[in-house]
């Protein structure tokens, strides 16, 4: 079963070559109790490393059941140390955060066997072997001889048809030692294979062989006892049937569920460690979720405010300041708003008309803006009524002398208190302004009494020309041109996209038309819309460096906990390597690790998120301009990121993990 051909395995100390083995040939039948005796530094442990697979010899050949080991890779050797191998160590090797039965049953992890069955046999291991009212147990609450009995039910969890014990008796008492040997030749009479590893004569006197070895050479072999039968390999043994590996998905359900445990327990077990790490990442988190809260808020009331009067539209005016001086600049006719509204990207055309006249109500005169409202005058400026009515399409037809005015003209015109609805506005002409400039109405012969039917929110929008005034009075747009401004031309209009045509597209259009209408370009006009679009891509570019700084100090966590993921791996290297032995691939210990550091980074954005929220909480506790708000989507976010931090500075601490060889993960202590 077992054949070694002049194996050698060298070990480079420095600039000296140890010889720990030098030309061992000898076959192993199965069935077989050997024991391997010789003195201290005689290689008998590297003669066992190499048989189980932990080890390879550096010349020679080592085959196992006909194959040859040096054709293997690393996940074929673990899958042949889990399959035929059971390994029990002079120190035990239990992993000592986990219970008996934990320990008992890992090797039936990494062989992909369905929990339950695992638990279930790993009791009646452990019962067998006396075990019984120990299963919850951790190792370090187990005498010795207990111990060394639990990693006798663990060697026995996946068949152990090949048993190695390097000096299993070495750490026990007589009686625990002597019961030890006791167990062996029972597991042997039942068709184990048993290799054991002994410095004293006494113990490997139980075996049926003897194969001695001096300064890495076999001094003397036995041999197979004569009349030897190899038995068949065992499908089932006193602990039941041998449990079969799962299908692909319970591989995998297995290894997550094996890597998310034993991460929870190494994270629990180094409670100051994890929470400084989580620490770290939550504040990368905070920072990088508050700031993207603040900067949206921000950013949406910026493009609020911004977006309601520029969004859309493409206002065009009289006037340019191009034109060669004494230029009379030309209104727009009728026909020469049709001609716009008539282009293709263009949902409507507002002719509002707007002029500046004084308003007087008792003693209080304040200049304003009169505006010749539309039907979707209002909804195109995105005000909202807060006071009273909207004007009428009974008010249009009938050229109703009623108004609405702005929040700004209301405060210039009326007392603090003071109801506007029903009250009069007297609109005059403003004398001290040059008629002949545009947006400002000739003088007509009479004051137009108004009627305030409805207050609005103050005006940002319009026009963007005009100068400042107190505030604006929408009132019908039949009232303005037939009362007021007997003109049927406008010095002003609101081109409002449908988006169709890009808006640079659509103004060139505008543009042109109106150029060979007037013949002269006497107008002017502004894509609003792009510069919308400006203001967005400047605010975006803000939050982006903004989110950019916050980044960095998600990447100083990062390194933190990349740090304490390598001094884990260096302090549990010898855990890595009880794992590797029972059959651990280099997958499953890459995984344990990866998942670990994703676990710790998912904490620290759990509690980063926390952190922001209660600051966004606190701050628009204080102020109301701004409504900071941390929501669902920044938890997912938060967790999206933190699991790629892990991902990313766990890897290689990860990599570092799977790469160890098991010999000297387990040498390690
Ligand atoms: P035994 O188990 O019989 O006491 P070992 O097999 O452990 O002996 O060691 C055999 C020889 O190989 C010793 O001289 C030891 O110093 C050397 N040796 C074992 N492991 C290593 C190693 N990892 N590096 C260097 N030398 C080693
Ligand atoms: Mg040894």
């Amino acid at each position: 079963m077992i054949e070694l051909r002049e194996v050698g395995r060298r070990y480079l100390l420095g600039q000296t070559e140890v010889h720990a083995l030098e030309g061992v040939s000898l076959s192993i039948q199965a069935g077989e109790y050997v024991a391997i005796i010789g003195q201290s530094g005689s290689g008998k442990s590297t003669l066992m490393n190499v048989l189980g697979c932990l080890d390879t010899p550096s010349s020679g050949q080592f085959l196992i059941d006909g194959q040859d080991a040096a054709g293997l890779g690393a996940d074929e050797l673990a899958a042949l140390r889990r399959q035929r191998f059971g390994f029990i160590f002079q120190r035990y090797h239990l992993l000592p955060h986990l219970d008996a039965r934990a320990n008992a049953a890992l090797p039936a992890v990494y062989a992909g066997a369905g929990h339950a069955a695992r638990q279930q046999r790993a009791e009646a291991l452990l019962t067998r072997l006396g075990l019984g009212d120990r299963l919850h147990h951790k190792p370090n609450e187990l005498s010795g001889g207990q111990q060394q009995r639990v990693s006798i039910a663990r060697s026995l969890m996946n068949g152990g048809h090949i048993i190695l014990a390097d000096e299993p008796t070495g750490a026990l008492d007589s009686q625990s030692g002597a019961e030890m040997l006791t167990l062996l030749g029972e597991l042997n009479g039942q068709g184990h294979t048993v290799i054991l590893v002994t410095h004293d004569a006494h113990v490997a006197g139980h075996a049926k062989r003897l194969i001695e070895l001096k300064d890495g050479r076999v001094l003397h072999d036995s041999g197979t006892p004569p009349g030897h039968h190899a038995p068949a390999l065992a499908s089932s043994d006193a602990a039941g049937p041998l449990l079969a590996a799962g299908g692909w998905w319970q591989q995998r359900r297995g290894q997550w569920r094996e890597a998310l445990q034993s991460a929870a327990l190494a994270l629990r077990g180094n409670r100051l460690r994890t929470a400084l790490s989580v620490l770290g990442i939550s504040i990368g988190i905070a920072a990088v979720v508050s700031i993207m809260a603040l900067t949206s808020a921000a950013r949406s009331s910026i493009e609020k405010d911004v977006g309601s009067f520029l969004s859309g539209r493409i206002p065009v005016w009289r006037g340019n300041a191009n034109l060669p001086p004494g230029t009379q600049p030309k209104p727009f006719v009728p026909g020469e708003i049709d001609a716009i509204r008539a282009l293709p990207g263009v949902k409507g055309v507002t002719t509002e008309r707007e002029t500046q006249l004084v308003a007087r109500h008792s003693a209080r005169d304040a200049a304003v803006n009169v505006v010749g409202a539309e039907p979707h005058t209002l909804a195109a400026r995105k005000l909202k009524l807060a006071l009273g009515r909207q004007l009428s399409a009974m008010d249009r037809a009938s050229s109703a002398q009623v108004a609405l005015i702005d929040e700004k003209a209301r405060k210039a015109l009326f007392k603090p208190g003071e109801s506007p609805l029903g009250k009069t506005l007297l609109l005059t002409p403003n004398a001290g302004m040059d008629p002949n400039q545009p947006g400002v109405a000739p003088p007509v012969g009479v004051a137009l009494p108004v009627t305030v039917v409805g207050v609005v929110e103050q005006d940002t929008g319009g026009p963007v020309q005009f100068g400042d005034t107190n505030g604006r009075v929408f009132i019908p747009l039949p009232t303005f041109s037939r009362k007021l401004d007997l003109r049927v031309d406008a010095d002003h209009f609101n081109v409002l996209l449908d988006f169709t045509v890009p808006p640079a597209e659509v103004r060139k259009q505008i543009i042109y038309r109106l150029k060979a209408l007037h013949g002269i370009e006497d107008f002017d006009s502004w894509n609003a819309d792009e510069e919308f679009k400006k203001i967005q891509s400047v605010t975006g570019a803000m939050a982006l460096l903004f989110a950019g700084v916050g980044a960095i100090s998600l990447l100083v966590g990062g390194v933190g906990v990349m740090n304490i993921m390598l001094v884990s791996v260096s302090e549990r290297t010898r855990e890595i390597g009880i794992r590797m032995a029972v059959g651990a691939r280099q997958a499953d210990v890459r995984l344990q690790f990866l998942v670990e550091a994703i676990v710790l980074c998912c904490l620290g954005g759990l509690v980063g998120v926390g952190l922001s929220w209660l600051a966004a909480q606190g701050l628009n506790a204080v102020q109301k301009e701004l409504h900071v708000s941390v929501d669902l989507t920044a938890l997912a976010v938060a967790f999206a990121v933190s699991s790629l931090v892990g991902l990313v500075f766990g890897t290689l601490p990860a990599r570092r993990a799977a790469a160890l060889s098991p010999v000297d993960a387990l040498a390690r202590e």
